[in-house]
């Protein structure tokens, strides 16, 4: 028999691959994990949740979820895997809040970990002196991280644009966001992981499923492979971050290009140059009716009479959004600084729009499209989206091809487009990111509305990302795809290129059985 696949149509245009439970030959693996002590516990009926993600696309059924209360849960669960061995096919997959897109939480017939049920350690801020810091578990999530230290006046550095998000789940890819120019992603501002991991294995018999403290100083190897190991060498149980004193006001700036040369010499400028904004992004924006009327009450045209004039229809635009933090006492100088920068800039003149929101606010953005989108039913839906890094020497080939040809219509959701700056970036992490020192973000954000238009349907968008990836390759791109998703080995040996052999012998040294983030699919469990 094998494993059942099943395919649903749920409509025309959406269909879903869901991998049965079922196998003739596997051992009772429920009762086989009951007899295990712990301080949570296992459930094996509600197992469903743990079998989707926010891409919606990918389904695969675990054998059982552990909702841990303790590490030791998890070290537990990790040893009791190990010592089943190669013989047995369980694995074992930690859940942030499953907000991957094609099942890299998932683990088909194995155990997933809800992370977000370990509450420990306690959240503790270190406000005495600098360097300020934070001990947050590996499940915690960013939004709660953001207002817990903010009751000590201080914030984390560097963010994702999204902050309902758990710590192991962006520290195991990168987590990036308009910050990253200064601070670089997440994965630059740890100082500390507790992993648990079985990579005493060889050393020390008995300590399989042991809990390991790594940093730049202790067990270095460790900490810099699981920070954008994209899950594969442990499951991280405690991080050490880094925390700055937190502003308590954003001005919020959105302004337009119609020429994506100038748009992209004003961003790259931005980014180098000294004292500027605190958060640089971009978007694109592609056909858009009434695109400034959109922008809503929040932002504020500076002229307003050219601007309700402004037509965007059948046009593709590029929008700079920026923010420059302050504190009640600063505005003066803070608006000094805004309008000297934009003084330098060659946007549109009327498209300028300023706002001004709390730090919180400005932080926690999505989340309000969020409940928007989820009152409508919108946000339960497949998410297609594809996430690339493009050499700053490429941009201009891949922004011509891909908005000038590909992408004409419309777009299916936003379409992020920002530089970062390599030098931020510790080439010790297990990341993959392009050879240049500048290179881009590129992030087509779509959402595939069921048994809506052709060209909002999931096959469309899927023929028309692979496109973009299909020109990538065959104008030789130099891109890397970011929260990468392959389905054969030879892919991800391309993807790592000339790390791929060291990823491999981490991977041996780690997680020799392969138990760990089978989602990910770059190695398979020998059974
Ligand atoms: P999951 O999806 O649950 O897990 C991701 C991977 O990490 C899996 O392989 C999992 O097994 C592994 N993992 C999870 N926890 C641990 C752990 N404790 N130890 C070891 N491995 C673990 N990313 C950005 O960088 N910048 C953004 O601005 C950004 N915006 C986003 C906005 C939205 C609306 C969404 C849905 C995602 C966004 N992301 C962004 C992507 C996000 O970083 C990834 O989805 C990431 O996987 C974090 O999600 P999660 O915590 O739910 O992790």
């Amino acid at each position: 028999l094998g494993c059942i696949t099943a395919r649903i149509n749920l409509c025309s245009n959406l269909s879903i691959t869901i991998l049965s439970l079922s196998h003739p030959d596997s051992p009772n693996i429920p009762s086989s994990l009951e007899k295990i002590s712990l301080d949570g516990h296992f459930s094996f009926d509600d197992v469903h949740h743990a079998a989707r993600d926010f891409g919606n696309r990918y389904r695969f059924l675990p054998s059982a979820i552990l909702r841990p209360k303790s590490v030791s849960d998890i070290a537990a669960t990790i040893k009791h895997v190990l010592e089943m061995g190669a013989g047995s096919e369980l694995t074992v997959a930690a859940r942030g809040c499953g907000h991957s897109l094609q099942g890299q939480a998932q683990a088909h017939r194995g155990v997933v970990i809800n992370m977000e049920s370990l509450r420990e350690p306690k959240m503790e801020v270190h406000a005495g002196k600098p360097p300020f810091v934070m001990d947050v578990s590996g499940g915690e999530l960013w939004i709660n991280i953001l207002h817990e230290s903010l009751k000590y006046g201080l914030a984390p550095k560097s963010w994702t644009d999204y902050l309902h998000l758990t710590v192991g789940g962006t520290l195991s890819n990168a987590g990036i966001s308009g910050q990253a120019f200064r601070h670089g992603p997440q994965i630059s501002n740890v100082y500390q992981l507790e992993v648990v991991t079985e990579w005493w294995i060889e050393t020390v018999s008995a300590g399989k499923g042991e809990i390991v403290k790594c940093s730049e100083k202790q067990n270095a190897d460790l900490f810099y492979s699981v920070l954008g190991g994209l899950g594969q060498f442990g499951i991280i149980t405690h991080a050490i971050i880094s925390l700055e004193p937190a502003p308590k006001m954003v001005k919020w700036i959105r302004v337009l290009y119609s020429d994506f040369s100038i748009f992209s010499r004003d961003q790259e400028h931005l980014i180098s140059a000294e004292n500027t904004f605190d958060y640089i992004e971009g978007f694109v924006e592609i056909n858009r009716t009434g695109l400034l009327n959109n922008w809503g009450s929040s932002f504020k045209p500076q002229d307003p009479l050219q601007a309700s004039q402004f037509n965007s229809e059948g046009r593709t635009l590029f929008c700079l959004e920026l923010a420059k933090t302050f504190n009640p006492d600063e505005v003066d100088i803070m608006n000094q600084e805004i309008e000297s920068f934009l003084s330098q800039l060659s946007y549109v003149p009327f498209t300028l729009f300023i706002s001004e929101v709390s730090y919180v606010e400005f932080l926690d953005r999505v989340h309000a499209s969020e409940m928007k989108l989820r009152a409508k039913g919108l946000w339960e839906i497949p998410h297609p989206w594809l996430n690339l890094l493009i050499p700053k020497s490429k941009i201009h080939v891949f922004a011509e091809e891909v908005f000038g040809n590909i992408l004409t219509g419309t777009s299916n959701g936003p379409i992020l487009i920002y530089p970062l700056n390599k030098s931020k970036w510790d080439n010790r992490t297990s990341v993959v990111i392009p050879d240049e020192e500048i290179f881009y973000l590129v992030a087509f954000l779509s959402s595939a509305v069921p048994s809506s238009k052709r060209t909002d349907g999931l096959e469309h968008i899927l023929t028309q990302n692979q496109r973009i990836l299909d020109f990538c390759e065959t104008a030789h791109l130099g891109m890397k795809q970011y929260l990468p998703h392959f389905t054969i080995q030879k892919e991800w040996r391309a993807h790592f290129g000339p790390r791929w052999e060291a990823f491999v012998q981490k991977k041996t040294a780690y997680d020799p059985l392969a138990i760990l983030a089978p989602g990910q699919n770059i190695f398979q469990k020998a059974i």
